[in-house]
């Protein structure tokens, strides 16, 4: 569980701009703080990769006030590379959280945004995407890494 932000400084703006490096370079469309070892709950998204610089979102203390209905696709972890698999998440999500300075944040997402919100926000609160997956699915997930771990190569 990340610890919410309550000083909203210039240090604060240097680690989002750090996570927005590392999220273009990885390449990505979301990182949480704790994926670079911080524990705040600040997150960075934007589903054009650093293409369009409206859609970048840094949003610091998110929370989801609703949410509604369910899409299942294929989706993918910057701190679980080489594995996907379908998840299920909300459809339509109303988010609320504040921005860099401090200053509150209402935003609306749906479709690819609320399933990057979701995965997002769970990484704040400490869950990876395959949790959301079956136990079998999870358990053959972790035994893969082991081997490969143990070979080396994870
Ligand atoms: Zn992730």
């Amino acid at each position: 569980m990340s610890k919410p932000i309550s000083v909203f400084n210039g240090e604060l703006g240097k680690i989002a701009k750090n996570m927005i490096e590392t999220m273009y370079s990885a390449p990505g469309i979301g990182l949480a703080a704790n994926q670079i070892g911080l524990n705040i709950r600040l997150a960075t998204l934007d589903l054009s990769v650093g293409e369009d610089p409206a859609q970048l979102i840094v949003i610091c203390n998110p929370e989801i006030v609703t949410s509604e209905g369910e899409q299942k696709s294929e989706e993918g972890c910057l701190s679980i590379p080489e594995f996907t698999d379908k998840v299920v998440r909300p459809c339509k999500m109303i988010i609320k959280g504040q921005n860099i300075h401090g200053e509150e944040l209402k935003i609306e997402a749906t479709e690819l945004l609320a399933r990057c919100f979701s995965h997002e926000i769970d990484h704040l609160d400490g869950i990876l995407f395959i949790d959301r997956l079956s136990s079998l699915k999870k358990t053959l997930i972790r035994n893969k890494i082991k081997k490969l771990a143990k070979a080396g190569e994870w």
